[in-house]
């Protein structure tokens, strides 16, 4: 459930909009996600997301779903797909669905009256002429040739552009702006190219295609778009933004905000680069647990009310928004601390033989899914003369301020009695192989008479675990900027030299009995381990799946420093 508080507070862009509400210059908020369904959306998609459709939500407006499809190249309905359930899924429902394809023809007819109100025109140069033509930051630009051809002469031209008389490339439409403009993006910028290029929706109906600036522009002021809101790479093209809204014939005027990117540390945010991973199966799709996607992250178990929650930490603004991979992880961790049943489970197992266990005497206790929340209910524990424990809970020659098991020493099971390491069975090797203890039986409900017993270990009866399989997911990257990490020579190296090899491990480990009742996408902590999530595809009760969400505690950070 959505509410007010969940959303980044007293930024600039709420600022303007309680202006603009006081001030009458707008009724009602509306706002649009416009993504290009050119892949999957990721971790600064959502953020995008949550500030479009939080503010919709929080002044009570509509916000919209606009897929910008303008280059059918990159495009597919797999994305838009995609990008539909990933909105949904991260807790949001969209007032109107639009595609920018579908207002081609108003485009269209839109650059026919600037044709006719002699705005725009019909140029031949082609891609590096353009480019000599258009000047630098230093110097001005020169008017094409055909910058001069009559009302007349463009209106044919651009009937025939589009009637496919001509080769891709051969001719553009123009804006008429200003050639010394100090600002690059207002040199007679191009708003329509020749592309003979299959589009996801209008099919081989086009063959000119609409360049995005344009488009967006009007696509925002056909559905009536008040607050406009984009990164800020975009800002040096909100004067042709203002542009285009003041010299075509439509009554409402969209205004243009600009907020900064989000960049997460050890990872990627550009779909061009994840759609990279994809495509050279460094992931096994979009959807890897390992991907900054936001169906890689609902894969691995992170929660729409995590992601919701650090998207409100990371905050809105235009200064650099450069994050560490410990504040996602951290709001994740935080949302699922309370609403995670706990369960045991063992990852590297080793036996431990209770010597002494009498079923007339040895008894089991219930165990609370949650300790803070009673609602969930317990399970019993059952404890048996055999029971598996943590291989990492032993300690043959333990290290200073060791707190677990060592041979002679004592430690309590959770949820049960105090033990005592008695023997240590060994191979010929040397390697641990089991364990005899013996049961302190006065201490299932209190406390050890004559000693402290600081250590709680947890553990599995042999007879009541079940085994399933455990991925124990880490970083996708071994260096902070991996696409910002340049060769000797001056160049960019390439991100995939940064993949982190040990980014996936998957393990046989054994799990209480609850996993094999348990449906796909299923969040619990196991005990003193982390978070973990059943896999959304390959989970099935009788074949239980774990992804690790993460780690209960920043160990990222620890390692690294050590290196
Ligand atoms: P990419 O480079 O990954 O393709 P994009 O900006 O081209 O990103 P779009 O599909 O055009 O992707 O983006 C849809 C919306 O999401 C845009 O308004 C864009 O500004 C916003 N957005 C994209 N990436 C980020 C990010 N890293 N942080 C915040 N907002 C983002
Ligand atoms: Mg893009």
């Amino acid at each position: 459930m959505l509410n007010k508080d969940q959303f980044a507070d007293n930024h600039f862009i709420r600022s303007i909009i309680e202006e603009d509400l006081q001030s009458g210059k707008c009724q009602q908020v509306i706002t649009r996600f416009p993504p290009e369904p050119n892949g999957y959306l990721h971790v600064g998609h959502a953020k995008s997301i949550c500030l479009n459709f939080g503010l919709a939500y929080i002044y009570d407006g509509l916000c919209n779903l606009r897929f910008d499809d303008t280059n059918p190249e990159k495009e597919s309905d797999e994305y838009v797909r995609s990008i539909k359930e990933d909105v949904q899924w991260l807790g949001f429902q969209w007032h109107e669905e639009h595609y920018a394809s579908d207002y081609f023809e108003r485009l269209y007819d839109y650059a026919v009256a600037l044709i006719q109100d002699g705005k725009a025109y019909v140029d031949d140069l082609d891609a590096e002429e353009m480019r000599q033509y258009r000047g630098t930051l230093t110097e001005p630009g020169r008017n094409s040739p055909y910058r001069e051809r009559s009302v007349e002469e463009n209106l044919d031209l651009f009937a025939r552009m589009r009637g496919g008389e001509f080769p891709d490339g051969s001719k553009t439409l123009r804006l008429k702006i200003d050639m010394a403009a100090g600002n690059i993006n207002l040199r007679d910028p191009v708003i329509y190219r020749i592309r003979r290029v299959h589009h996801h929706r209008t099919g081989d109906k086009w063959v000119i295609y609409p360049m995005y600036d344009y488009t967006h522009a009007i696509s925002d002021a056909i559905e009536n778009i008040t607050h406009s809101l984009c990164t800020l790479e975009f800002e040096s093209h909100r004067p042709l933004y203002d542009w285009v809204v003041e010299n075509i014939a439509i009554a409402h005027q969209p205004h243009q905000y600009e907020f900064s990117r989000l960049e997460l540390l050890y990872s990627i945010t550009s779909k061009r680069k994840l759609n990279q991973l994809v495509v050279q199966d460094h992931v096994s799709g979009w959807d890897d647990p390992r991907m900054p996607t936001i169906s890689g992250m609902r894969r691995r178990g992170y929660t729409p009310e995590g992601l919701r929650l650090f998207a409100k930490r990371v905050g809105i603004s235009k200064s650099e928004n450069v994050v560490d991979m410990s504040v996602l992880e951290g709001a994740i961790r935080e949302d699922l601390e309370s609403v995670a049943p706990r369960m045991i489970a063992v990852l590297n197992p080793i036996k431990m033989e209770l010597i002494n266990f009498d079923e007339a005497v040895t008894q089991s206790r219930e165990a609370p899914y949650h300790p803070h929340h009673p609602e969930m209910g317990e399970r019993l524990m059952p404890l048996s003369k055999t029971i598996y424990i943590e291989a990492d809970d032993f300690a043959l020659d333990p290290p200073k301020g060791w707190q677990r098991l060592t041979p002679g020493g004592e430690v309590r099971l959770r949820y049960s009695y105090v033990i005592k390491c008695e023997e240590v069975v060994q191979d010929a090797s040397g390697r641990v192989v089991s364990l005899k203890c013996t049961i302190d039986h006065e201490t299932l409900a209190a406390k050890p008479q004559g000693r402290k017993v600081k250590g709680v270990i947890h553990w599995l009866s042999t007879e009541h675990a079940v085994s399933a399989k455990v991925r124990l997911y880490d970083r996708l990257f071994t260096v902070e900027r991996p696409d910002a990490v340049r060769g000797d020579d001056g160049q960019y190296r390439d991100f995939t030299e940064f993949l982190n090899p040990a980014s996936v491990t998957e393990i046989d480990a054994l799990v209480e009995p609850v996993a094999n009742t348990l449906a796909p996408e299923t969040r619990y902590q196991f005990e003193r381990l982390g978070y973990f999530v059943t896999d959304r595809y390959d989970h099935t009760p009788e074949n239980p799946v774990f992804n690790r969400t993460v780690t209960l505690r920043d160990t990222w950070q620890a390692q690294a420093e050590k290196k």
